[in-house]
């Protein structure tokens, strides 16, 4: 009974040192099992893009009739959804996906869990700091005013544009 208690009584030290000694640790040498927690609200299970009218939402997809490909992956989220951190994140400034402005011009750079990557189409609430899984970092842009028909989303790149598939 006393050797159960004591045992007992040890579980949440044990806990904390595990928690401490992950973010001691600037890069997670098991990243490749890092999975993305939801990113939108409305689509808890993280589904992808298929194929609309504008193309497909998949890493590699053929862009501008050939001429490019797609670098990221694209995770449904509708017009206006709430975006929130996939893990504990670190906000790293702010990411601007294209050269001509539109009004779904906006997105982060984060880090968290040894990844680099970046959230594009939404309007983050701030650009520095750190937050929790789950927290809110933004909102997604009207993406239906810009692409009508577009089956709306976020895209998902990884800073060394590497397929981010295998997180999903
Ligand atoms: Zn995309």
């Amino acid at each position: 009974m006393k050797t159960a208690i004591l045992l007992l009584a040890l579980i949440p030290a044990v806990l904390s040192t595990d928690q401490l000694s992950r973010h001691e640790e600037p890069f997670n040498a098991d990243s490749a099992l890092v999975k993305f927690g939801a990113l939108c609200s409305g689509n808890p299970s993280n589904t992808k893009r298929g194929c609309d009218k504008y193309g497909c939402g998949k890493y590699g997809a053929s862009r501008d009739g050939g001429k490019r490909k797609h670098m990221g992956l694209d995770i449904v989220c509708s017009d206006g959804a709430t975006v929130y951190a996939p893990f504990d994140v670190t906000l790293n400034g702010r990411a601007i996906p294209y050269k001509k402005d539109n009004a779904i011009n906006n997105g982060l750079n984060l880090k968290g869990e040894g990844l680099c990557f970046k959230l594009f189409y939404m309007k983050p609430d701030k650009v520095t700091g750190k937050v929790k899984k789950g927290g809110k970092i933004g909102t997604l842009l009207p993406m239906q005013k810009v692409y009508p028909g577009i089956t709306s989303h976020i895209h998902v790149q990884m800073c060394d544009k590497s397929d981010p598939t295998k997180y999903f």
